[in-house]
């Protein structure tokens, strides 16, 4: 058992994490030597509990709520895109003893689109984002990245969508939360990047007469799978992309480089998840 190379999922709580499902589900599949686990680690455990990893035979980790942003500081090497979007969620441990630190949910993010909606132009119209969390950070880089004209962003707290426009530039134009509907008017894609809608939070209601039914609509919420905002877009007749997706798709560059063979995400591999 000793050398049976193992990763971790990082975080405090963390016992809700669906990666030990999916990446050990992955590790079955492809018939790989390896184990998953998740691991409840306090902050102030964390910098020990990262550099005592490896010496169990521990080769990488992802990182979860309330670690994504301390473990920058802990890492030897960060990537560009972890350190534009401020937060990590990929350590890979490396021979030497380094930790490196990568950012993948914006990856997850867009290849879960690029998945879902083979025929999606991001330079078809400006975007709309819900929220300006730490997911936001990362799909608002993402999309960005992948050549979106212009990103609408409104959130309950105006101020930190005013951050981020301040932050990542002009493309940016910030909306007031409460015309989040007039903000939907000619847009090609939108997003629910907001806590709400899931299980046990309020609906994300917004009012959508101003949205097109050619536009793509997307919810990062992934419990319901089905939230009000996508049944709404889906009754317009907008094509919708829940979020499951980006959660397994930002779990293949990490399980690539721990166990050598690059994933796939399929309906089994929804399956296996939801299980
Ligand atoms: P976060 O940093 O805590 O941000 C939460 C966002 O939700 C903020 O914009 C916040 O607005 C907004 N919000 C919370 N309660 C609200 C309310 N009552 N009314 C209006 N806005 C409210 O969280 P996060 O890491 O960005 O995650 C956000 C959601 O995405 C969570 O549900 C998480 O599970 C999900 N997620 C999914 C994936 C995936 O792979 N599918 C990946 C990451 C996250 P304020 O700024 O005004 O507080």
């Amino acid at each position: 058992m000793k050398d049976v190379p193992r990763a971790a999922v990082i975080g405090n709580p963390v016992s809700h994490s669906l990666s030990p499902k999916l990446h050990n589900y992955w590790l079955s599949r492809y018939g790989l030597a390896g184990r998953y686990e998740a691991l409840q680690v306090a902050e102030d455990a964390l910098a020990h509990t990262l550099r005592a990893l490896p010496e169990q035979g521990f080769i990488g980790a992802n990182v979860t709520i309330p670690h994504k942003v301390a473990v920058l500081q802990l890492a030897d090497n960060v990537t560009d895109r972890a350190t534009l979007i401020g937060a990590a969620n990929t350590l890979i441990f490396t021979d030497d003893g380094r930790i490196f630190a990568d950012n993948t949910d914006g990856y997850g993010f867009t290849a879960n689109i690029r998945q879902e909606v083979p025929d999606w132009d991001p330079k078809a119209g400006p975007a709309a984002i819900f929220g300006a969390g730490g997911a936001a950070r990362a799909i608002i880089v993402a999309l960005a990245d992948a050549g979106v004209p212009e990103i609408r962003l409104a959130n309950r707290t105006r101020l930190k969508a005013e951050a981020l426009k301040a932050e990542f530039g002009a493309r940016i134009q910030v909306y007031d939360w409460v015309q989040a509907g007039p903000m939907l008017d000619e847009v090609a894609f939108a997003v629910n990047t907001t806590s709400l809608g899931m299980k046990g939070a309020q609906p994300f209601k917004v009012p959508l007469d101003e949205l097109s039914p050619d536009a793509i609509v997307t919810d990062i919420v992934y419990t319901p799978l089905r939230t009000a905002f996508l049944d709404a877009a889906a009754e317009r007749g907008c094509r919708t992309v829940d979020g499951l997706g980006m959660l397994l798709h930002q779990g293949v560059p990490g399980f690539e480089r721990w166990f050598g063979t690059r994933p796939e995400v399929d309906e089994a591999t929804r399956r296996a998840v939801l299980s």
